[in-house]
């Protein structure tokens, strides 16, 4: 009896909410909408319950409708304190790289031309010049992302040749890349040696045979091993490279420019550091302690970047112009010697612990009886210095007289307006001012209020 109660998709559409949405979306859409939602409401009947009205299913179709349309990814605030983190999009850029970003969208640019010949130019002449300051190295070529650039490095210079890689660093970088896979992948041959624990020049060298095409170093970016361990430093490869007439490949990871040692955390490898080192290609990601988008970067010896540049998979695996002027402005910062001051990622890393705690203490006085001061540790995430820490102050959320407890409160911190983002340490939420900019905190202050 109650299927006849089932409102029509015309009455539906005729109601004052559908005419509104269908002046902004394709009628088609919405029809599709309507009928999914009367299936739906058919179902409950199924199952017992009341036919559900006009009213009600047209409320549902806005719903929906206005979740489809809101921008994705959409903007959410970070308060776990971990600094690259790659599930929220790694590292915000700055001012001046979105604004690059922003003119290179809409309009031409000269992307691969060269203005003063009148000629076709090339993309990757843009970045070369500052590249080659910022690491010494002879030539950069700019690809999607790190993985790319070391996949396509591999096969451009050792498909089917034999890779010399110390066993402790055949590792899992997180989210599918693992060394041994892109190595099969670029048809090249893994070649093992050393221990997991310690490897010396020697052993690579016993390795060598005719059929060897590099020697690779991989920088273990996501853990640390400590304890007896040896791993033989970039320079004595190096040297061994030279003696064998083989190319020394350096994948960094993190892409680090700066002295993380002034921040008080560990030593960071940087690229400049490998490439005067004498590594002859190194190769590193723009989306984390470099700061910028995501991109990979390749830098070193003119000859090899060349060979990369020629092969098919560049092409492939090229970097598109929003990236590339992403990547352009954020170099330049290290250039003019202000990366400190202006790219998020080192603001945040640099944040005094006594402007942190201000914040914290005035979030605190905000929230009221549930909120309590605390010390505690920021990470650097994203693969970047594992193990690292930063001290921080954190607001820690009491939720034991809100429903659901910490879990509950997290969920609705996360469907909040500006979706926020928190951690749960011993049952409480803590909210870190680190990664929070400050024209957030009002937005997570209302959220968090809701939320308890
Ligand atoms: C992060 C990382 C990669 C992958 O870089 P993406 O830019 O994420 O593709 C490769 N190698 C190392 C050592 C890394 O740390």
């Amino acid at each position: 009896m109650q299927y006849r109660n089932l409102p029509s998709v015309e009455a539906i559409m005729a109601t004052r909410q559908l005419q509104g949405l269908a002046i902004l979306y394709q009628r088609d859409w919405l029809v599709n909408l309507v009928r999914q939602q009367i299936a739906d409401a058919r179902d409950d009947i199924r199952r017992g319950q009341d036919a559900a009205s006009v009213d009600e299913i047209a409320g549902r179709v806005a719903q929906q409708t206005a979740q489809v349309a809101r921008p994705r990814p959409q903007p959410v605030i970070n308060a776990t304190g971990v600094i690259i983190h790659t599930n929220l999009g790694r590292a915000p850029l700055s001012e001046a790289s979105v604004d690059a970003m922003h003119a290179a969208a809409d309009r031409y640019t000269d992307l691969e031309l060269d203005i003063e010949q009148g000629r076709r130019g090339s993309r990757q002449a843009h970045l070369q010049p500052i590249l080659r300051q910022l690491t010494g190295a002879e030539s950069a070529l700019v690809v999607n992302n790190n993985a790319s650039a070391v996949f396509l490095g591999l096969s451009a210079i050792a498909h089917g040749k034999e890779v010399i890689v110390s066993r402790g660093e055949a590792v899992e970088i997180g989210g599918g890349f693992r060394v041994p896979d892109v190595l099969a992948q670029s048809g090249a041959r893994l070649v093992e040696v050393g221990t997991t624990n310690r490897t010396y020049v020697s052993d690579y060298e016993s390795a060598i045979t005719p059929d060897t095409g590099a020697l690779l170093k991989v920088h273990a970016s996501n853990f640390r091993v400590e304890g007896f361990t040896h791993a033989c430093d970039t320079r004595e490869l190096a040297q061994l490279g030279k003696r064998s007439a083989l190319p020394v490949l350096h994948d960094v990871g993190s892409g680090c420019l700066l002295d993380t040692g002034e921040f008080g955390l560990a030593h960071e490898p940087t690229p400049q550091e490998s490439i005067a080192a004498g590594a002859d290609l190194v190769f590193f990601s723009g989306d984390k302690l470099l700061g910028g988008p995501q991109a990979g970067i390749v830098v070193g010896k003119s000859d090899l970047v060349r060979t990369l540049e020629r092969h098919p998979l560049a092409r492939a695996l090229r970097i598109d112009k929003l990236s590339l002027a992403a990547l352009t402005a954020t170099l330049l910062h290290y250039l003019k010697g202000e990366a400190r001051s202006t790219i998020p990622i080192w603001q945040m890393i640099g944040s005094p612990l006594d402007d942190i705690r201000e914040r914290a203490e005035a979030w605190r006085a905000s929230i009221g009886d549930a909120a309590t001061l605390c010390q505690s540790l920021s990470t650097i995430g994203g693969g970047s210095l594992p193990g690292e820490t930063l001290p921080t102050w954190v607001v820690a959320l009491d939720c034991s007289q809100s429903q659901g407890g910490a879990e509950g409160v997290m969920a609705r911190l996360r469907t909040a307006r500006t979706p926020i983002i928190a951690r749960i340490d011993q049952d409480r939420v803590m909210l870190d001012p680190r990664t929070v900019p400050f024209d957030e905190g009002g937005a997570l202050l209302r959220g968090v209020k809701a939320a308890l």
